[in-house]
């Protein structure tokens, strides 16, 4: 059992730097949280003063019901996994998977049968007596999840574990982490600014901006739902569509544009009559139609789809991710229909639903 609960988290540095504004969230128990937001938004800072290699500046952390806030990193019973392996170079894949136990002077047989364990698990069995150096990147970044699960810890954390990894083997280091997941069955929190990680390894996603928490919800809560702009922009690829329009009867005008409400819309928008708001369109919402010609301006073929870049009016820029292999010129005028649209108060941001 490993439930966190992080009440009311703020952090303030030294400097008076407040990184981390009122974190909330419930960990259940076994679940894969990943948090998410670009560079500085503070989910490094979060990560760790749950690890508590930051102090709390203000509010709890109660791991399965224990307040664990003042308690010393080491006797927290968690395991961290760094973006740069933290491996010891001069000593063998063995020596670094069963270091932590040596130094808490386990039974030499324990510990054995725990380091071949994990080894298995990783596929590393017949790695263990190289040197870090000896090792692919990858082969590194499985032996740092090794040398936390020989620790049978009740959390694991990750700090942008795949950053140091080129695309192929992120993407299939991102699986092995997600079967470890399954298997082990471990409470985990997973930081990253890479919102790809976020939607493909999370139960649950917690996307943040500038400390403070923007959304907590499942990856597709996230991508369908976005709470704001911040969110929808920041969750799927290529990013969401969005423009300033006019709330019209029936319809949205934009600057060189018009675009066709459905009944179920209208009534969203009710409220909003004569207003200016923000309309958002993900590309791969964006389906030959009759509702908003677009001039192309370039088109890549990406063998499935086609992303399809262009603008409407004279200005609005727009980037389409139509369905199949199209073939178009520069200056072409293509039709299309918005399949899914949502709506954003354009003073707070907020998602209209
Ligand atoms: P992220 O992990 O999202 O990239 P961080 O949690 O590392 O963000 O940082 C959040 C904010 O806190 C940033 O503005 C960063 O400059 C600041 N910060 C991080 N560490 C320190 C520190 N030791 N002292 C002062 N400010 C810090």
């Amino acid at each position: 059992m490993a439930e966190l609960k992080l009440q009311h988290l703020d952090k303030i540095y030294d400097n008076k730097v407040q990184a981390v504004f009122d974190f909330n969230m419930d960990v259940k128990d076994g679940e894969l949280i990943v948090l998410v937001g670009p560079s500085g938004c503070g989910k490094s800072t979060t990560l760790r003063m749950v690890a508590g290699l930051e102090d709390i500046s203000r509010g709890k952390l109660l791991l399965d019901g224990r307040d664990i806030t003042q308690t010393p990193a080491k006797d927290r019973d968690m395991a961290m996994v760094f973006q740069n392996y933290a491996l010891y170079g001069h000593m063998t894949i063995y020596e670094n998977m069963a270091f932590s136990l040596t130094l808490r002077k386990e039974n030499p047989n324990v510990i054995h049968k725990k380091v071949l364990a994990a080894a298995e698990i990783l596929g590393l069995t017949s790695q263990l007596n190289k040197k870090p150096s000896q090792l692919s990147g990858g082969q590194r970044q499985r032996v740092a999840m090794g040398r936390s699960i020989v620790r049978n810890p009740k959390v694991f954390l990750f700090d942008e574990p795949l950053s140091n990894l080129d695309a192929k083997l992120r993407g299939a280091t991102r699986r092995e982490i997600l079967l470890l997941h399954k298997r082990l069955q471990a409470t985990m929190l997973y930081v990253t600014h890479d919102q790809t990680e976020a939607l493909t390894l999370a139960d649950r996603i917690v996307c943040m901006s500038m400390g403070h928490v923007q959304q907590v919800g499942t990856p597709l809560e996230l991508y369908d739902q976005p709470n704001n702009l911040f969110v929808a922009g920041f969750i799927g690829l290529p990013p969401m569509n969005t423009w300033k329009v006019t709330v019209r009867e029936g319809y949205l005008e934009g600057p060189g544009f018009k675009c066709p409400l459905t009944e179920k819309e209208r009534g969203i928008l009710a409220g909003h009559a004569g207003k200016e708001i923000v309309l958002g369109v993900r590309p791969e919402n964006i389906a030959l139609g009759s509702d908003v010609s677009v001039k192309v301006s370039n088109n890549e073929n990406l063998g499935m789809n086609t992303l399809v870049y262009g603008h409407m009016g004279d200005a609005q820029r727009i980037s389409a991710k139509l369905k199949g292999w199209m073939e178009y010129n520069t200056g072409d005028d293509v039709s299309v229909a918005f399949v899914r649209k949502h709506f954003f108060d354009a003073e707070t941001t907020n998602a209209i639903r």
